[in-house]
């Protein structure tokens, strides 16, 4: 080529390049810097291998890559020492644009810049986002002038050789009146720090400073943004301990220690670097997905992995980094891209097998971190079948005395006292030791044992162990009196006669609002409470899952519902049972000796009834029934009033019903303060 300004064509075998550029590639304008210094980084990379076998012999020298803006001018220049471009070069890489199929996948990915240039390897044409006009200025390492090639953003372009200059490129673009931002050092800062912070060449922008007569002010040490060789980058052999929590630390700043992390190492059949963080989680709502970065050598692609990596992946932390993920393409096609699904399942498999060595090697530390890891490993369960099948071995259970087992030897704990009449394993929990101590009292003392449900994502865990454990069940202890929690063959004896059920029923009942509560009686243990409010498990795990779903509020806007189950074998009851007959029983009788005639009229009457169907009935007949029955109601309703009247006001009563709310935590404010005064009363009385 002689000196001579040469012009040509850019070629482009579909429609004009540029505006599609400007008008499809409008929303991630940013890129253009991200692709310029990967190009940047590759022609120092080839450069370096080229040195390495001997075919480049040249000085390497510095071979940062340096970032400058020229505020004055409007330009942001892109320099490397790399190999540098001939003009034949130019003409094959730069003017040729391969475009076919453009149009059919323009209309398929129209919104999604990045698909568009990593398909097209419009990489540099990205800079024509935010340019006017662009300048390459380059010297190849091999021999040969120098030359500019200047474009206007329209398919004519200007090349001409021109004076001295080191080998390598400059990219120099003249902003448009729109991208001005682009020559601000913040903004620059900003996109270096997201996309180039991990670039294995140094990239410099700008000077260190230091603080000079009560100001910053820059030294003559070149500021170099990147650290050319994380952590992950290295052999796990070569890093310590600390070295992973400093990483973890530059990436995540503000992050308290992970728990572990995990390295990964694979060239076959993919290659896979990274390494993966388990955070610690201070409390459940803190937990944020979204913080894997994703990179392809040492690029950042991406930081938002879903569908990339098995979701329950997306709580851990790190990064990872595989040239086999594609740089340029859209999510939709990093999801269906058969290497990122194998690099998905490896992944999976790496986490559950470094859980699986933690478990092994090192139980006593796998059991104390258990609390902060039940979520992510509980959570994988749930969501990959594949996860699952590892994990089951490791996975733990937590007891009242915080003991853990795994679910074989937590089975064999509780086989023995805990299989129903049915042959049903009852896995027994609470949600809190404090709030759910008398019931885990009562069902430690029948010698069953407690497991504690205290994670976010508990509720719906069990929901899944009870499908993937055979004949189990799980069952909250104060879902039931402690004789029924578990149903066996066995049956206790119950003194309670079922008139003395029939008086005391009202009288309890007097002092309970109808609609949250069902008073019943159970054979119960002498020793066990004379009264226990319990509360259906299914009732309240639906109530409980709803609050998590975001469907309409089936069971959230109905009121608990509890039972007030009375021991029919406790003293105290029975001895209530006696007062009522000793307070009330005369008055009783006498309406029952009301009763008794009209029963017997009754049934005379539906005697003569038999057989006939209702049009032959006389409606003397039937007034005189209806008459009866209105009568009868009466008196029993009488018969229900003088029992709430006795029950009404009754001291132990209301005593055995505020015990049982306040060994479910349920006696609070006002009442809390009449019952202890109550209490007091009664001590007083006794005396
Ligand atoms: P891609 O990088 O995807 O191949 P680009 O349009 O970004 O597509 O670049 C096209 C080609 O131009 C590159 O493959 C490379 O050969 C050449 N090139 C771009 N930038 C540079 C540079 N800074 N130094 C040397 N060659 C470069």
């Amino acid at each position: 080529m002689d000196s001579q300004k040469q012009q040509g064509s850019i070629n482009v075998t579909s429609e004009n390049i540029f505006p599609i550029i400007k008008k499809f590639l409008y929303s991630d304008h940013e890129i253009f810097l991200r692709e310029l210094i990967s190009n940047a980084v590759d022609a120092t990379q080839k450069l370096k291998t080229l040195a390495s076998v001997g075919d480049y012999t040249g000085d390497l020298g510095d071979l940062s890559i340096r970032i400058s803006i020229d505020k004055k001018k409007k330009t942001l220049t892109v320099s490397d020492s790399g190999i540098g471009m001939t003009a034949k070069e130019i003409e094959k890489f730069i003017n040729q644009i391969a475009f076919s199929g453009a149009e059919e996948f323009m209309k398929k990915y129209k919104k999604e810049a990045n698909a568009i240039i990593g398909h097209f390897g419009l990489g540099f044409y990205s800079s024509f986002m935010v340019s006017d006009k662009v300048e390459i200025i380059t010297k190849s390492y091999k021999r040969g002038k120098a030359i500019k090639w200047t474009c206007k953003g329209d398919p004519q372009y200007t090349i001409e050789d021109i004076d001295e200059k080191a080998r390598g490129t400059d990219i120099i673009l003249h902003l448009d009146k729109d991208s001005q931002e682009f020559a601000e050092e913040s903004k620059i800062n900003e996109l270096l720090t997201k996309y180039s912070r991990f670039l294995p060449i140094p990239i410099v922008f700008g000077k260190e400073q230091e603080w000079k007569d009560n100001k910053h002010v820059d030294t003559d040490k070149d500021k170099v943004i990147n650290n050319t060789e994380p952590a992950w980058t290295k052999k796990p052999a070569d890093l310590k301990e600390e070295d992973y929590t400093a990483f973890y630390k530059e990436l995540y700043p503000m992050s308290e220690d992970p728990l572990f992390n995990i390295h990964l190492n694979v060239d076959y059949p993919f290659n896979l670097t990274g390494i993966l963080y388990f955070p610690k989680i201070r409390n459940n709502y803190e937990v944020q997905k979204n913080k894997i970065q994703l990179y392809s050598n040492q690029v950042f692609v991406t930081d938002s992995v879903e569908g990339i990596v098995p979701d329950f992946l997306t709580l851990l932390h790190g990064v990872m980094d595989s040239p086999d993920i594609p740089l340029n393409v859209s999510r939709s096609y990093l999801q269906s891209d058969q290497n990122v699904k194998k690099i998905s399942s490896h992944i999976t498999k790496k986490v559950a097998d470094r859980l699986k060595d933690l478990f092994k090697n090192d139980r006593e530390q796998f059991e104390q971190k258990w609390d902060d890891l039940k979520l992510f490993i509980n959570y994988g369960m749930m969501t990959e079948d594949k996860f699952w099948d590892k994990a089951k071995d490791f996975a733990l259970l937590k007891n009242k005395d915080s003991k853990y087992f795994t679910y074989d030897e937590y089975k064999k704990v509780i086989k023995e006292q805990q299989t129903d009449k049915d042959g049903n394993l009852v896995y027994l929990y609470a949600n809190s030791v404090d709030e759910e101590y008398s019931f885990i009292e009562a069902a430690t003392n029948k010698g069953y044992d407690v497991l504690i449900m205290d994670g976010q994502y508990d509720l719906h865990y069990l929901n899944h162990l009870e499908q993937k454990l055979e004949k189990s069940r799980f069952v909250r202890v104060d879902s039931d009196v402690i004789e029924k929690l578990i149903p066996k063959e066995e049956t206790i004896e119950e003194k309670l006669t079922a008139d003395q059920k029939l008086q005391l029923s009202p009288v309890i009942k007097s002092q309970v609002p109808s609609e949250s509560y069902i008073v019943q009686f159970e054979a119960m243990s002498e020793t066990d409470k004379p009264m226990v409010i319990t509360q259906a498990e299914f009732m309240r795990r639906m109530k409980e899952m709803q609050q998590f779903s975001s469907g309409p509020d089936m069971f959230g806007g109905m009121p608990d519902s509890y039972n007030l189950v009375v021991n029919a074998n406790h003293p105290l009851v029975i001895e209530l049972a006696s007062n009522v007959d000793k307070a009330v029983g005369t008055e009783l009788v006498g309406v029952d000796e009301k009763i008794k005639p009209l029963k017997e009229d009754i049934s005379s009457l539906e005697k003569l009834k038999d057989g006939k169907k209702d049009e032959e009935v006389p409606q003397e007949e039937k007034d005189k029934l209806e008459d009866l029955n209105k009568k009868i109601a009466d008196l029993e309703k009488e018969r229900g009033d003088i029992l709430s009247g006795f029950g009404k006001d009754n001291k132990v009563v209301r005593q055995m019903i505020d015990l049982a709310l306040l060994a479910n935590n349920m006696l609070t404010g006002e009442s809390l303060s009449t019952f202890v005064n109550r209490s007091i009363e009664l001590l007083q009385e006794k005396k």
